[in-house]
């Protein structure tokens, strides 16, 4: 640290007065730099007791290291592999980076604004960002359980970033070729538990049926649990399949809530999801689920930290 070249530096910096944005920028650098050794070190530790990825088996060795990593060696299948094997971050580079991405995902910044900050290229800043999001967005809840709020909300279809349209394009951002909800919109399904607990499902094009109902809900609907939804038909329909407990509030009638049935948690959930997602200017649809993952995430404040994001990256694989 001590070479002449660093200390002349750190006289003319001192010589300088410095603004605020040269604070900020000295600072985010600094941050960047402290990052290269700890982001190695959390992946190692983040995956230090994972099982072989390839056959299950937990029994391995250490082998080496390889690209920074820790590598280990499965007794049973021979194979070698390390924390991000089978993981979405698995042979993404300059892991140096990584949790000052982290930090620019929890702070909503768009690709451009992310690169910028981390240095990396666009389309790398791109595809750290999906790589990223839909590895931490995998750590949900299991099940959801007591009285828990359904509802959908519905986005227009987009093929942003698509190089091929398979339909004519829209001007300026468009609306629906048809009044309300049909195959030009995509169905977002959320399910709120009064714990807070919320879980997301991306159902395709138009409005939600009962068989999809039966594909998202039923395997994380708890033993026991009250459904409450605006009870438009597929949910009576899929209630009844299943054995649930089901109440409905007519929110077009006018009806908000019948005692401590209510839609609040969810409808404020769309709100906030859909407000959040006004700063990146429009979404392809093949994306919506790993948004409304990313927002998810951000709305339980659940894991709030750069550190907590790559950790649930490399656990949920
Ligand atoms: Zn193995």
């Amino acid at each position: 640290m001590d070479s002449p070249d660093f200390a002349t530096l750190l006289a003319a910096l001192r010589g300088l007065v410095l603004r605020h944005e040269d604070h900020e920028l000295l600072r985010s650098w600094l941050a960047t730099v402290n990052d290269a050794a700890d982001c190695i070190a959390m992946i190692d530790q983040a995956g230090a007791e994972k099982c072989c990825p390839r056959c299950g088996s937990a029994r391995s060795h250490r082998c080496g290291r390889a690209s920074g990593l820790q590598r280990w060696r499965c007794i049973a299948c021979g194979r070698s592999y390390n924390a991000l094997t089978g993981t979405t971050l698995a042979r993404l580079r300059k892991k140096e980076c990584w949790i000052s991405y982290f930090q620019c995902l929890l702070d909503s910044r768009t690709v451009r604004a992310s690169a910028e900050t981390v240095q990396v290229h666009r389309t790398t800043s791109f595809r750290w960002r999906h790589r990223m999001v839909s590895g931490f967005m995998r750590e949900r809840p299991a099940h959801l359980a007591g009285m828990v709020e359904a509802d959908e909300t519905y986005l227009l279809e987009s093929q942003k970033g698509s190089r091929r349209l398979t339909r004519p394009p829209r001007r300026r951002g468009g609306v629906a070729s048809h009044r309300g909800i049909g195959r030009d919109h995509e169905c977002l399904l959320v399910a709120c538990a009064r714990g807070g607990e919320t879980l997301d499902f991306h159902c395709g094009r138009g409005p939600v049926t009962s068989a999809q109902l039966g594909q998202c809900l039923a395997p994380v609907l708890a033993p026991g649990c009250t459904l409450i939804t605006d009870g438009a038909a597929a949910y009576p329909a899929f209630s009844k399949r299943h054995g649930i407990t089901h109440e409905a509030i007519k929110l077009r009638a006018g009806v908000r809530a019948r005692g401590a049935f209510h839609l609040i948690h969810v409808n404020g959930w769309h709100g906030r999801f859909k407000r959040w997602l006004v700063r990146f200017h429009g979404i392809a649809s093949r994306y919506l689920i790993n948004y409304s993952g990313w927002w998810r995430v951000l709305d339980a404040r659940r894991p709030d930290t750069p550190a907590g994001l790559l950790t649930a990256a490399i656990k949920a694989g």
